[in-house]
């Protein structure tokens, strides 16, 4: 049998119809991927290749169609919030309203990487000043201001405190320019002091009971916000329903990651498997769907791994991905040079984690929100890195930095540092801006003595 080869956004349109011939049933939201170019300008669709299953042309048309489904679901008299920064906590709470539906303003982070910088939004940015010394995620600022990706949300809900200096700037001048804003405090993580009442978070990290009572209050505060543009209150039995929901699609993604990563060959390619993660923090929309379309792409990978039916072949160097990438094409290029993902933090794990639901709903989503790998140390994060590693036999590992953030200043070295030390791999820290096209000889260079150097330690 043929093992299956990615395509080429041409070469989907062709398998596209050839499906359809063969009778394939899609949902509503289904249909060529290149419609996505000529109708919403998503250029950069044409420089990817993508796995040839039916289940990835559902998760891609999914991820692509959730503007339309927002402005669906408002036109029906449902009300929107925009979720900035917790990154998997607050969706969990407006989802269990069925009046409500969350997204994240912050996700406009790849509009000009989709839209191949067509979009103006960094010039927007820059007028408004929030110029390139800030990360990709100042496209959210122009996309609030032209109105034409994503609809003006009913509330807007951003956590403060424990957040980048970037996104801190970013969400503070998008309140200067007449957006309301309910802020909740998240505070450092900080290990217990010795005596100090404390708890467990998911993750198995410790943080004093202190810190966990605040999140919750500010949670409940927020939840009483959500309640009230529902005009249903967000009671404890509609929260424990909504993390029990929120489950279902953590532990489909749990078992997703683990047959994926940790397969001899890979059975669905890196940049699928971004999205499928993506889908944690606020299900792209539509909580049921997301748990369908993983479903998906769960049993696409359970019949390759029987079938031995690799995207990339056992030979393939396995690398642990640390940080999303500001260009999915990157994705695409590791394999290219011979290397797949093996293991990832694209800084959501705490949105991986299940949610404890022998707990009062409020306290088991702050210990969950406190488990966030970006409101604590960095050494607690690269010890996560480390353990991942070892579980998913990392041969590499690269930290890909975002242009501007101002955690990549210092990040990148301590997790190299604590990675060398404690598992001897190779570590290779790469600048991955929203397009990589011209940086692609200096990348290949880079990338190939990074995989070599993975490749001669297999022979010691
Ligand atoms: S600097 Fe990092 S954490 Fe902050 S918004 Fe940008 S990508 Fe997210």
């Amino acid at each position: 049998m043929t093992p299956p080869r990615k395509l080429s956004l041409e070469q989907w349109d062709e398998r596209w119809r050839e499906l359809h011939r063969g009778g394939l049933v899609e949902p509503a939201y289904g249909g060529p991927l290149s419609r996505h170019v000529a109708e919403e300008g998503d250029l950069r669709l044409r420089h990817l290749a993508f796995d040839p299953s039916p289940a990835a042309l559902r998760l891609w048309n999914f991820l692509l169609t959730e503007n339309q489904r927002l402005r669906q679901f408002r036109a029906g008299g449902g009300r929107l919030v925009g979720v900035m920064k917790d990154l998997g906590t607050v969706p969990v709470m407006a989802f269990a309203l069925p009046a409500v539906r969350a997204f994240y303003p912050d996700g406009a982070w790849w509009t000009p990487c989709l839209m191949e910088c067509g979009d103006g939004l960094f010039q927007h940015a820059d007028r408004l000043g929030i110029d390139a010394s800030f990360c990709p995620v100042r496209a959210m600022l122009g996309a609030f201001e032209t109105g034409g990706h994503f609809p003006r949300p009913d509330l807007l809900v951003c956590s403060a405190g424990a957040v980048c200096d970037d996104f801190s700037a970013i969400a503070q001048r998008l309140e200067t320019l007449g957006y309301a804003i309910a802020w909740w405090e998240m505070p450092r993580r900080r290990n217990p002091d010795e005596g100090e009442p404390a708890c467990t978070l998911p993750g198995g990290l410790q943080a004093p009971q202190s810190q966990v009572e605040g999140v919750r209050d500010e949670l409940e505060r927020i939840g009483n916000l959500l309640g009230g543009l529902a005009g249903c209150p967000l009671t404890d039995t509609l929260l424990t329903e909504g993390v029990r929901r929120a489950n279902q699609v953590r532990r489909l993604l749990q078992t997703l990651r683990n047959r994926v990563y940790g397969s001899p060959g890979a059975p669905l390619p890196a940049l699928e498997m971004l999205v499928a993660e993506m889908l944690a923090i606020h299900f792209c929309s539509d909580r049921e769907e997301t748990a369908r379309v993983l479903a998906g792409l769960l049993a696409e990978t359970d019949r390759r791994c029987r079938e031995h039916q690799w995207v990339l072949s056992p030979e393939a160097v396995r690398v642990f991905w640390v940080n999303p990438v500001a260009d999915l094409r990157a994705m695409n290029l590791l394999e290219d040079w011979g290397g797949r993902v093996c293991g990832a933090d694209f800084m959501i794990t705490h949105a991986l984690e299940l949610i404890p639901e022998d707990l009062p709903p409020c306290e088991a989503l702050a210990r969950t929100a406190l488990a966030d790998p970006m409101v604590g140390s960095t050494r607690d994060r690269a010890d996560r890195i480390i353990a991942q590693c070892r579980q998913f036999a990392a041969e590499a590992v690269i930290v890909s930095r975002i242009p501007g953030a101002s955690h990549c200043a210092r990040e990148g070295e301590i997790i190299r540092q604590r990675v060398r030390q404690e598992l001897g791999l190779p570590v290779l820290e790469w600048e991955v801006p929203s397009l990589v096209d011209p940086l692609l000889p200096t990348l290949g260079s880079r990338l190939q003595a990074l995989l070599e150097t993975a490749r001669l330690r297999r022979r010691r």
